[in-house]
Formats: structure tokens, C-alpha cells, sequence
């Protein structure tokens, strides 16, 4: 695409003012939340080569940079299985190195244009042939230190390296997402020489760890800072607020829940529900997180407040992460609640019943409504909303939370999560938090045998997990990855295991779901699933949250060492929830380090999700990635709670000075603030 060069951007700027973004890669940045070139430059190179450290020879086992001589080349491709792999024959030093690429055909191209190239990665020697299979290949233009990248869709590292590139040769310096004084006081460097230094280092000895580290460490701050101050002005909100309504607990409700319950409330959710209910009959508005195991029964003390508000007089919403979710409280809550008065908005709600839910919801016929964020749109209207329960509140962004509570005058806002947090972590990020926990799971559950299956044992294991399935056992198989990754060929995916599990299953049928699936299609496998009409689900952390399918026993997760503990411990929790008993099979990366598969011993060992939040505190940092579908307990794009514990420390405090000053002259910081009471949704660089 040929456009006048760039007039001067800023890192405000939409990505499509970049030179070399077009529409499809300005679809694609969109569809990620890239809204400015800000947010694409917060997307870090993964790792540096320096492409003139080219080595005249070969060593075996090492990646590395070398410059060789292409001498022919030969692409096959496999129709079928949509597949193609190029061999090129190449020389370097006196010697024959094959190159091998899969699914690159298009590199064709580079071969014809020039017969010498420079490719970073690994030589092996095969019986005395070399070879290199998928190594990148640098283009012409690339010296010094060169940034890779992770792929974002379309966008391929080499394609990010150029877009990147241009968008530092126009933008300027603007203004920056941090106000003057706190970069001041915490010693950061500009928002867009902070920028270049990271994706354009000059020297190898500029891309060093801790160099790195502390530039990164200024936007891990930013998100901080900015989570901080939204909370802190939700939470200033909440604390001026006093409401005109009052509930009352009263001696019809109390009988009501004894008759609906099934089951005894353990000793937690007695304590966790007259908690809500003090809250509930007081003069503020309910704040209060609702913290337990996977599995601990937080969705039964939701639906006693909800029934609290409905005897009350008043409407509730119930916000699930996923449609699946939605879905499932919507099916539980029959029990509690008169059928006509629970209904249910997603995405695949023809229009007229949408229209006749709504209705309903206006005239009050509605006690609860249960959906996704679908719930938060303009035209969802509730007569009088009392409650909102948010449920597995890590997938939601604050601002979310906060525009429904707006919505409502003053509603009273119970969040459940069910990831163990520490105490001591939660003092970090919210100080004065209400916060009830079930500690411990309904009686009668056993704990699911958790073992590791070392990598060597791989396929036997499977041949044995495959003899059980035939048996009618049912269970999930997590991976980390939906389609293979160049960067990191040790992780599986979805798409790279199809095949296996294929041959393996053959004739049995299996599903692979992901975040990429549309939701009717996973919506659909779950059903079957729930049903035992599939008897695996294959699938990335999409299960992650909440799923109860009471007779799975087995979850064997690949790659288990490059999840941090709870997130395993939260997977775990998928199983084990009915009678029978259930297991937990997790698989270490090949090569994976002693150390980390020490960690993973932990799980084998413990059951309780805050004895092993507390340790996945102090081994984090290490080890673990980011870029997998989702990590960690809070959805921060760079930073971790857990490691950059003394960062959230910092912004917590700082944000609070920043708001007591009745001056905000920072412009970003007050259209963010602008924004949040005007409902909308986060903005960063703006
Ligand atoms: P989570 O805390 O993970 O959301 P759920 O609310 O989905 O857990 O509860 C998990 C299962 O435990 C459900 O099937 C629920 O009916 C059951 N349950 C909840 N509380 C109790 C209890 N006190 N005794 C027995 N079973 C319970
Ligand atoms: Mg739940």
C-alpha cells in the first residue's frame, strides 16, 4: 500500500496510521485491544538476536546465527492435512546443512531473490547429515540486534518488526500515560524512550535482563496505576454512598432457604451468607468478594442474597465469564427461584424473546437475570436492581464491574473468585476490602490423586488413559497453545495434537475446544460432553473457569510446568466434583528443569488452593509465560501481582495521593477518569 509518509504520530495515535498497517492488520490489532499504537507497543519482544553475531561454522545443539548459502530447494505439500514443508539445501563453512520449514511456502520467494541468507537456530547432526528445522530467517535489511516477536494472528514477527519500526521513525514524543510527578518521584524515563530502548535496544549489552527488567517495569507500573486509581474511585463512590433502601431478613425468607436447600451450608457459607445479610440490612451499599476453593459452593451464598433481595422487593443480575457459565447458574437456579421469574440473555437469544425479556426486566416480573457482560449493554433496563453478583470476577476488567454498579443507583455488589487469594496480597491491591472465604469444601468430596507422568512416559500413559476412555472414563486434556508455536517448540497445541489424539481416540469421538471456537460450536461440545456423548474435551485454560461437569474424573495437563500453581490447582478443580473418584495427570515440558518439576510436586502433595496460592507467590517470576491464552489471577496484560508485588505496593500509594488532590491537571488521567464516571471502558494511552 502506497500512502504520503506519516505526518507525526503520537503514542495516542490508531494503529492504522501506521505506516504498513493496512485495514486486515488494523482488523486483526483491533480484535486484540491494540486501539493505539501505545497498546501495540506494549506488546514486548519475546527475545533478541543480534544478527551480526553470525558464526563461520556449525556447532551442533546451540542456536545461533549463521549466514549461509542457499543452493536449491524443493516444497511438498500435503493437501489433506494442509500442511506444506520446504527443504532447502544450503552450504556454510565447507559443509551441507539442510533447512527444513513447515508451513512457510511463501519463503520461496526469499530464496529466489538472493542466494545468501542469515538464519538463527538450532543445527543438529543426524548420522552425519546437518540439519535445522524452522529456523528464522533474517531479512536482508536486519543488523545488529534484532527483536522477535510473537506472532499476533496474521501478524508474524518479522511483519511486527517492520510495522514497529515505521511507528518509531514517526511518533514523537507526546504525552505521557504517567503524570509528572509520579515519574518524578519513581525515577521512570519517558513513556516512548522507555519504548525504543525496548524493542530497539542499540547494543546487545542493552538488551541484558535487568536492563530490560527495569524499563518494563515502568508500564507494569502504569497498569498499576491505573487499576489502582479505578479502584480507588470506585471505591470512594461506594463509601459516600448511602442508600434509601433497606433489607430485612425475616422469619418467611429464613424457612424459604431452609425448605429450597438441598444440602447442610458448611460452616464457611454460613458464615460467608450472615455476613452478606449484615451488609445487606446496613445503611451502605454491599462491596464484598467472595473468596473459595474450586468447588467450595459460592454459587449456593449468591443465590441466598439473591433470594434476600428478591424477598425484599428487589431485581438482581448474576455476571458469569462465559455464556457456558451463564448457562449453567441460570440451569442451578431453578431450584431457588420460580421458573417465570429467571431468565436468561446471550448472544444467541433470538430477538424477539430478547425483546420479551427485556420487557419483562422493566416491568419488574424479572428477579434475576443471569447472562455475560451482554447484561452491561445500554438497553438491559431493570425496574429496581439490588444486587449484582459477579461470578469468577479475574476475567472481568474493573471498569466492567464498574459500569453496572453505576448503572444502578446505589447496588449492592457481591464478586466471586475462585482463586485463593492470600490475605496479605489482597491488603496490597485493595487495603479495605470486604472479603468472606470458604475455606473448606462440602464434605464427603475427595481430593483428586494428582501424579506426575514424566515426558518419557508419555505415549504409554496415553495408551493407558485410552484403555480407561474405552472403559468410560471421561476427562480433559489441557494444552497450553491453540496453534504451534515457532518461538516455543517445546509447548503443544491444539492444532499440533490433532493428529495424535486422532489415531489414539480412533474410532471414539473427541472434541478440541478453545477461546477461538465460536460459542454455539463450544457450547455444543460441552453440552455433549456433559452429556457422555464425548468422553475427552482437548482444550486450551478456556475450561478454566467453573465448568461443572460432575463426572469427569480425569484432567491430564501437557506442559504442566509452565503454569504457575494455582492455575493448576484451579484446572484440577475441574474434576473430583461428583462421587466418584478423580485424578489429576500432569505432564512436564520435555527438558523441563528438575527445579520445576520439584514445584509441580506441591500439587501432588497439597489440596488446599491457599496453602498453595501462598507458594506459587514465592516461586513465581520464573519459569512461567505469558502469551498463553490466559494466565494468573488478575487479567494485567504485563504486570503479576505475585512478583511485582512491591510495583502494586507503590501504585496503590501513589494513586491515592494523585486522587486526593483536588487538581488533576494530567490530561490522560482525567479523561480516564472522565471516562470511568461517564461508564465507559479502560483507556490507557489517550
Ligand atoms: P464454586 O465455589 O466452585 O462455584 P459451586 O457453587 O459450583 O462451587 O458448587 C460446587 C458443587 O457443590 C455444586 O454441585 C453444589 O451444588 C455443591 N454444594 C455446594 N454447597 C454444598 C454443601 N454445603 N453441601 C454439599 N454440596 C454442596
Ligand atoms: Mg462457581
Amino acid at each position: 500500500m502506497n500512502r504520503p509518509p506519516s505526518p507525526s504520530l503520537s503514542l495516542s495515535s490508531p494503529p492504522i496510521s501506521i505506516r504498513g498497517v493496512g485495514e486486515a492488520y488494523a482488523r486483526e490489532l483491533e480484535r486484540r485491544g491494540f486501539a493505539t499504537l501505545g497498546d501495540l507497543l506494549l506488546h514486548f519482544p519475546e527475545a533478541y538476536v543480534d544478527a551480526d553475531s553470525a558464526r563461520p561454522a556449525l556447532t551442533a545443539g546451540e542456536t545461533c546465527v549463521y549466514r549461509v548459502k542457499v543452493e536449491r530447494w524443493r516444497l511438498s505439500r500435503d493437501f489433506r492435512r494442509r500442511r506444506s514443508f520446504l527443504q532447502v539445501k544450503a552450504g556454510i563453512g565447507g559443509e551441507s546443512l539442510q533447512l527444513v520449514f513447515f508451513n512457510r511456502p511463501y519463503l520461496q520467494e526469499t530464496f529466489r531473490r538472493q542466494d545468501a541468507v542469515t538464519v538463527y537456530g538450532r543445527a543438529e547432526q543426524e548420522e552425519g547429515r546437518w540439519r535445522m528445522v524452522n529456523p528464522l530467517l533474517l531479512s536482508e535489511g536486519n543488523t545488529g540486534v534484532v527483536p522477535l516477536y510473537a506472532p499476533l494472528g496474521a501478524l508474524k514477527s518479522g511483519a511486527l518488526r517492520r510495522i514497529i519500526a515505521n511507528a518509531f521513525a514517526a511518533c514523537v514524543e507526546g504525552g505521557d500515560e504517567l503524570p509528572a510527578v509520579v515519574l518524578e518521584k519513581r525515577g521512570f524515563p519517558p513513556a516512548l524512550a522507555a519504548l525504543k530502548a525496548i524493542h530497539m535496544p542499540a547494543s546487545a549489552e542493552q538488551c541484558r535482563d535487568e536492563e530490560l527488567e527495569r524499563l518494563k517495569s515502568r508500564f507494569i507500573y502504569s497498569e498499576f496505576f491505573y487499576f489502582q486509581l479505578e479502584l480507588q474511585r470506585i471505591r470512594s463512590l461506594f463509601r459516600e454512598r448511602r442508600r434509601a433502601r433497606r433489607y430485612a431478613m425475616t422469619r418467611e425468607l429464613k424457612e424459604a432457604i431452609d425448605r429450597l436447600l438441598p444440602f447442610r451450608l458448611t460452616a464457611d457459607q454460613v458464615a460467608a451468607f450472615s455476613a452478606i445479610v449484615n451488609d445487606l440490612v446496613s445503611g451502605r451499599p454491599m462491596h464484598r468478594v467472595l473468596q473459595g476453593e474450586v468447588g467450595s459452593g459460592k454459587t449456593v451464598v449468591a443465590f441466598l442474597a439473591l433470594l434476600m433481595a428478591r424477598a425484599n422487593g428487589f431485581q438482581g443480575a448474576f455476571l458469569a465469564p462465559t455464556e457456558i457459565l451463564a448457562g449453567q447458574h441460570f440451569a442451578n437456579a431453578g431450584r431457588y427461584f420460580p421458573a417465570a421469574e429467571i431468565a436468561r440473555l446471550s448472544g444467541s437469544v433470538p430477538s424477539a424473546e430478547r425483546r420479551r425479556i427485556l420487557a419483562a426486566l422493566a416491568e419488574g416480573k424479572i428477579s434475576v437475570l443471569f447472562g455475560t457482560h451482554a447484561l452491561l449493554e445500554e438497553d438491559v433496563r431493570f425496574k429496581d436492581l439490588g444486587l449484582v453478583v459477579i461470578d469468577e470476577q479475574q476475567r472481568f476488567g474493573v471498569a466492567q464491574r464498574a459500569a453496572l454498579t453505576f448503572k444502578g443507583r446505589d447496588v449492592d455488589l457481591l464478586v466471586t473468585t475462585a482463586t485463593p487469594i492470600p490475605r496479605t496480597l489482597l491488603l496490597t491491591l485493595y487495603r479495605d476490602l470486604e472479603m468472606s472465604a470458604l475455606k473448606k469444601v462440602p464434605a464427603g468430596r475427595k481430593p483428586v490423586a494428582t501424579r506426575l507422568i514424566p515426558e518419557a512416559e508419555r505415549e504409554r500413559f496415553y495408551g493407558w488413559l485410552k484403555a480407561r476412555i474405552e472403559g468410560g472414563a471421561k476427562g480433559y486434556v489441557i494444552l497450553p497453545l491453540i496453534e504451534p508455536s515457532e518461538h516455543f517448540p517445546d509447548l503443544r497445541s491444539l492444532n499440533g495434537e490433532q493428529d495424535f489424539f486422532h489415531s489414539l481416540l480412533d474410532p471414539l469421538p473427541f472434541a478440541m475446544v478453545s477461546g477461538r471456537v465460536a460459542s454455539e460450536q463450544k457450547d455444543k461440545a460441552l453440552r455433549r460432553f456433559a452429556a457422555g456423548e464425548l468422553r475427552l474435551l482437548v482444550a486450551t485454560t478456556v475450561i478454566e473457569v467453573g465448568i461443572d461437569v460432575p463426572d469427569a474424573e480425569f484432567i491430564v495437563i501437557e506442559n504442566a510446568d509452565r503454569y504457575g500453581l494455582s492455575q493448576l490447582h484451579q484446572l484440577r478443580g475441574r474434576v473430583g466434583r461428583g462421587e466418584a473418584a478423580s485424578a489429576c495427570y500432569l505432564i512436564p515440558s520435555a527438558g523441563c528443569s528438575e527445579g520445576a518439576a520439584a514445584r509441580l510436586q506441591a500439587l501432588v502433595r497439597l489440596h488446599d488452593g491457599f496453602a498453595i496460592s501462598e507458594i506459587d507467590l514465592k516461586m513465581r517470576g520464573g519459569g512461567t509465560i505469558a502469551g498463553l491464552e490466559q494466565s494468573g489471577v488478575f487479567d494485567f496484560r504485563l504486570g503479576d501481582v505475585g512478583r511485582d508485588r512491591a510495583l502494586m505496593e507503590a501504585a496503590r500509594r501513589d494513586a491515592a495521593v494523585v486522587l486526593s488532590r483536588s487538581e488533576l491537571q494530567h490530561p490522560p488521567l482525567r479523561a480516564f477518569l472522565d471516562a470511568l464516571a461517564k461508564k465507559r471502558k479502560t483507556i490507557s494511552f489517550s
